[in-house]
C-alpha cells in the first residue's frame, strides 16, 4: 500500500542565497497573482487557454525560468480547483507571502552523497544543507519525492517535500490489542483497550470554542453587509483549521499512545441519524457537524505508518449492550445518572466508558472469528 506524507524540512541558508531564495519567491507569489487575477476575470482553468495568454508576459515581468513559469500556472490552476470543490463559488486565490512550488528533479533535487538539495533560483541552482532530523525514513530506498513547496517563516526557510512510500499494512492475525473509541460530545474520545485501561479525551473545551464561532457567524448575519459575509467566510476557514489541528492531536496521541499491532475499533458514523438520535438537541450542532470523518482519516493514516490498523463496526446497541454478558437492553442504561447497570448480572460502570468497552470486545471478535467455539 502506498502512502505519501509531508516531511517538513528545514534548509540552512547564507545571507546572499537568502536573498536569492526571497527574491525568487516574491516573483513567484507575484507571477501567481498575476495569472490568478486572469484566470479570475476569464473564468477558464483550461491549462491551455490560460498557458496562451499568461505565459510569456509571466516569464518576461517576472524573469521566471519557463519550467517555473509552468508551475506557477499549476499553482494557481490547483488554488482554483480547491476553492471552487469547497467553496462552490469563484473566489480570487490571493498570493500574499513569497512561495514557491518545486517540481522534483526539474526545480529541485537532491545530492544524497552530501546530504544538499538543490534548488533552482532567478540566479541559477543553488545548493542548500538541510537537517534530516525525525524523517530519517523518508530518505532510504523506495520513497520518492513529489512537488515541493519552499516557505519562509520567521526568518527561516522550510522546504516542504512530500514523500510517497510502500507501506505494509497490518494483518488481523498480528493484532496484539484491541482499542475500542467512542466519540461523542461530553469526551471528544473515550478508549477503552486490551489491558482494561479507560482514557477519556475531555470535549469541553471544543465545545465552548464550537460555541464561540457559533456565536460570532450569528452576529456576523445579522449584520448582512458583503464584508461581514466575507467575515463569516473566513470565520469558517479559521474554525476548520483550528477542527482539523484538534483532530489531528487526538489522532497523534491515539496512536503513539498504543503499540504496534492495535487495532482501532469505531463506530461506523456514516449513518449520521445515528449520532443525532443518541444527543440532546442543543448539543446537535456540535456534535453532528464536528469532522469525524476528518478524524477517522487521520487516525487511519497514522495508524498504518505505526503498523496498526482501524476498522470500522455498526454503531448499533453499543450504549445498550453489557459489555461483560452480552445481556442488551434500553433499561440498562440510565441517561440521567450516567451510570450503566446491567439488569442481567448486576454490571455497573460509569456509562461514557460502555461504548468504547463494547467497541474493544467487537474488535476482539474481529481478530479472532472462532472465539465463541474456543470457550
Ligand atoms: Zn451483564
Amino acid at each position: 500500500m502506498l502512502q505519501t506524507v509531508t516531511a517538513k524540512l528545514k534548509i540552512s541558508v547564507s545571507d546572499p542565497q537568502k536573498k536569492i531564495l526571497l527574491d525568487t519567491m516574491r516573483a513567484y507569489s507575484d507571477a501567481c497573482n498575476l495569472v490568478s487575477e486572469f484566470v479570475f476575470r476569464r473564468r477558464d482553468l483550461k491549462r491551455y487557454s490560460i498557458h496562451k495568454e499568461v505565459y510569456y508576459p509571466v516569464r518576461e515581468k517576472y524573469r521566471l525560468k519557463s519550467q517555473m513559469a509552468e508551475s506557477c500556472i499549476r499553482t494557481v490552476a490547483g488554488a482554483y480547483k480547491t476553492i471552487l470543490e469547497n467553496q462552490k463559488e469563484w473566489i480570487r486565490p490571493v498570493f500574499s507571502r513569497p512561495q514557491m512550488d518545486l517540481v522534483w528533479n526539474r526545480d529541485y533535487s537532491l545530492d544524497r552523497r552530501n546530504d544538499l538539495f538543490s534548488v533552482n533560483t532567478l540566479e541559477g541552482r543553488i545548493k542548500v544543507p538541510f537537517r534530516k532530523q525525525g524523517y530519517e525514513r523518508y530518505f532510504t530506498e523506495g520513497c520518492r519525492f513529489g512537488t515541493a513547496k519552499l516557505v519562509t517563516k520567521h526568518g527561516m526557510f522550510f522546504l516542504h517535500v512530500p514523500v510517497t512510500y510502500e507501506i505494509e499494512e497490518l494483518k488481523k492475525e498480528e493484532v496484539t490489542n484491541a482499542v475500542g473509541i467512542d466519540r461523542g460530545i461530553r469526551f471528544l474520545a473515550v478508549t477503552y483497550d486490551s489491558q482494561g485501561k479507560t482514557v477519556f479525551y475531555d470535549g469541553s473545551p471544543v465545545k465552548q470554542k464550537r460555541a464561540h464561532y457559533k456565536a460570532l457567524r450569528t452576529e456576523l448575519q445579522k449584520v448582512g453587509t458583503p464584508s461581514s459575509r466575507r467575515r463569516i467566510r473566513s470565520v469558517g476557514q479559521r474554525e476548520n483549521r483550528w477542527m482539523r489541528d484538534v483532530n489531528h492531536r487526538v489522532s497523534k496521541a491515539l496512536t503513539e499512545n498504543h503499540p504496534e499491532g492495535t487495532l482501532f475499533v469505531l463506530e461506523d458514523l456514516r449513518g449520521i441519524r445515528a449520532v443525532t438520535e443518541r444527543v440532546r438537541v442543543q448539543d446537535r450542532y456540535v456534535s453532528v457537524s464536528w469532522p469525524y470523518y476528518d478524524l477517522e482519516q487521520k487516525l487511519t493514516y497514522k495508524a498504518l505508518r505505526n503498523r496498526q490498523l482501524v476498522e470500522k463496526v455498526s454503531p448499533r446497541y453499543t450504549s445498550q449492550t453489557c459489555p461483560k454478558c452480552g445481556h442488551t437492553e434500553k433499561q440498562n442504561r440510565n441517561k440521567r445518572l450516567r451510570l450503566f447497570c446491567c439488569r442481567q448480572c448486576g454490571y455497573r460502570s460509569n456509562d461514557d466508558r460502555i461504548g468504547a468497552m463494547n467497541l474493544h470486545r467487537l474488535g476482539i471478535e474481529l481478530t479472532v472469528p472462532d472465539a465463541d467455539a474456543a470457550e
